[in-house]
C-alpha cells in the first residue's frame, strides 16, 4: 500500500477533463489588466505612468517590503489607465510592440551563487503558483538559514478538475529535472523526493526512466487524497515528519514545492524571466472541450472565453478548483498569478449553504486532515470567540473545505473559519 495521509482526507472524483490536452500558448490579448496585488504581503508600488510605453517584462510595480512581490508588464504596449481598487492599483496596458524571446540567453548554472539565484527569483516576482501566492524568494531566504536535508517536489494535485501540474510534469520532464538541479544548488541539498499520485502511471514511468543514473532522486507514488498536496501534509507524507505548530518545513530540514513554482523559479534563475504568464486549465462539466492554456497575466477571462469559443452563459464559474476556488461573478476579471483554473460548473447543491443546526454526525471530524474538533471550532468562529478559536486549532486549519463538503446541515464552516482568520489578521 502506498503512503497516504495519516488522518482524514478524501479521494475525490478527479474529473480531470483537460488531462489529455496539450498546453496551448494563447494569442496576445488586445489589453491586459494587471493588479499590483497578486501576492500575500503589501501591494506593489506603482512605478509607471499613464501613457508610458512599456516593454514585456518591464517592472510596473516594485515590491513594498520583504513579503511583497514586484509586478511586471506581461506584454509590450502603452499604459492606458491606472485604476485604484480598494488598497491597490490595476494597470491596463494596450498591447503593441515586440514580443520578447526570454529563452535566447541562458546563464550557466555554475556561474551563479545561491544568493544571486534567490535575488533573481525575487526580482522576477515569483510566488507560489499552487494558490498560496507567497513570495518564493522570501521562503527560500528563510530556508537557506536552515540545514535542508530533503527537497520535496509535488507533481500532483488532489483538487478535482485541475490538470496544470499533470500536463506540465508530462510535457516538460527534462526541464523539471533541470529545475530540480537549480533548486538543489540553491538550497545546498542533495536528496530530492518527487511525489506522484499512484494513479498517474505514465508520469511515474517517465520520471523513473529519466531519473535513472541521477543520484539521490527518489520517485514516490502515493495514495493521494485531497488535500494531500498542501505543503504541511505533503511533508508529513513524503518525509514522515510532522511540522510543529507555528513552524515551517525548513525548520525540520525539508523544502517542499510544487512543480509549477519550481519551473517559474528555474526560468527566473537561468533566463531572468519574470512571472508574466502561467498555465490555466479551462475545464468543468459545463464544457465540451477542456483546454490548458498558457496565459499572459492580466488577460481577462471574458477575452479567453470569446477567443476559445467557450460557453458564455454557464451559471457558475469558479477559479482555483471547486473545493477552494472562488466564485467568479465578474467575467472581466483578469488571470492573475494565483488563478490556476477556470471551471465551468452546473449549479450544485454542494454550493448551497444553510443555517441548519449541527447534528453532531461527526463526518467533518473524520475528514479533517489536521484532526481539529471541527464543530467546536466552527461554532467559536461563527460566534466571534476568537481567542478560544485560536486555542482550538484555528491556525492549524489548512482551509481545505473537506469538513463542509459532506456536512448534512450545509454549515458554511470554512466561511466562518476564514472570517475569523481575517478578523485576527486585521487586529494584528
Ligand atoms: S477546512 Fe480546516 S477544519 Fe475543515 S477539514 Fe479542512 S483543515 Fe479541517
Ligand atoms: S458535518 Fe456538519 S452536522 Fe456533522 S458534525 Fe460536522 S458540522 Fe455538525
Amino acid at each position: 500500500m502506498n503512503k497516504t495521509l495519516r488522518f482524514g482526507g478524501l479521494r475525490l472524483k478527479e474529473n480531470r477533463f483537460s488531462a489529455n490536452a496539450w498546453i496551448e500558448k494563447t494569442h496576445l490579448p488586445r489589453r491586459v489588466y494587471i493588479p499590483l496585488l497578486q501576492h500575500s504581503g503589501k501591494p506593489a508600488k506603482i512605478c509607471v505612468q499613464k501613457d508610458q510605453l512599456v516593454e514585456e517584462g518591464q517592472l510596473i510595480g516594485s515590491a513594498d517590503g520583504n513579503l511583497s512581490c514586484p509586478v511586471h508588464a506581461s506584454v509590450s504596449g502603452r499604459v492606458i489607465s491606472i485604476a485604484s481598487v480598494s488598497d491597490h492599483s490595476i494597470v491596463t496596458i494596450e498591447t503593441g510592440g515586440s514580443v520578447k524571446n526570454w529563452y535566447a540567453k541562458k546563464t550557466p548554472l555554475e556561474q551563479l551563487a545561491p544568493k544571486d539565484m534567490i535575488e533573481r527569483i525575487r526580482a522576477a516576482g515569483v510566488v507560489r503558483l499552487n494558490g498560496e501566492s507567497v513570495s518564493e524568494a522570501s521562503n527560500l531566504e528563510k530556508a537557506t538559514g536552515s540545514k535542508i536535508q530533503t527537497l520535496i517536489l509535488s507533481c500532483f494535485q488532489t483538487e478535482p478538475y485541475l490538470a496544470s501540474v499533470y500536463r506540465m510534469s508530462l510535457e516538460k520532464c527534462e526541464e523539471v529535472l533541470e529545475a530540480l538541479n537549480v533548486y538543489r544548488k540553491m538550497l545546498s541539498v542533495q536528496n530530492a523526493v518527487l511525489v506522484f499520485s499512484e494513479l498517474d502511471l505514465e508520469l511515474i514511468a517517465l520520471y523513473t526512466e529519466k531519473a535513472k543514473g541521477l543520484n539521490n532522486i527518489t520517485i514516490l507514488p502515493i495514495h493521494a487524497k485531497y488535500p494531500q498536496d498542501e505543503v504541511s501534509l505533503l511533508v508529513q507524507t513524503a518525509a514522515g515528519k510532522e511540522i510543529p505548530l507555528d513552524k515551517n518545513p525548513w525548520d525540520i530540514g525539508c523544502y517542499a514545492i510544487d512543480v509549477e513554482t519550481l519551473m517559474a523559479g528555474m526560468e527566473a534563475v537561468l533566463y531572468q524571466k519574470p512571472l508574466i504568464e502561467r498555465i490555466v486549465s479551462f475545464t468543468g462539466d459545463g464544457l465540451n472541450k477542456a483546454v490548458n492554456l498558457k496565459v499572459r497575466i492580466g488577460t481577462s477571462i471574458s477575452y479567453l472565453i470569446e477567443e476559445y469559443g467557450l460557453p458564455a452563459q454557464k451559471k457558475l464559474l469558479a477559479a482555483g478548483g471547486p473545493m477552494r476556488g472562488e466564485e467568479i461573478t465578474d467575467r472581466n476579471k483578469p488571470i492573475t498569478k494565483y488563478i490556476n483554473s477556470v471551471i465551468f460548473l452546473s449549479p450544485s447543491k454542494k454550493y448551497v449553504v444553510s443555517n441548519d443546526p449541527c447534528i453532531r454526525c461527526g463526518s467533518c471530524v473524520e475528514l479533517c486532515p489536521v484532526r481539529i474538533d471541527v464543530p467546536l471550532l466552527s461554532r467559536l468562529c461563527e460566534l466571534g470567540r476568537l481567542d478560544e478559536a485560536v486555542g482550538n486549532g484555528l491556525s492549524t486549519c489548512v482551509e481545505c473545505g473537506l469538513c463542509a463538503y459532506d456536512c448534512p446541515s450545509r454549515i458554511p464552516i470554512v466561511g466562518f473559519i476564514k472570517r475569523a482568520k481575517k478578523l485576527i489578521n486585521s487586529e494584528n
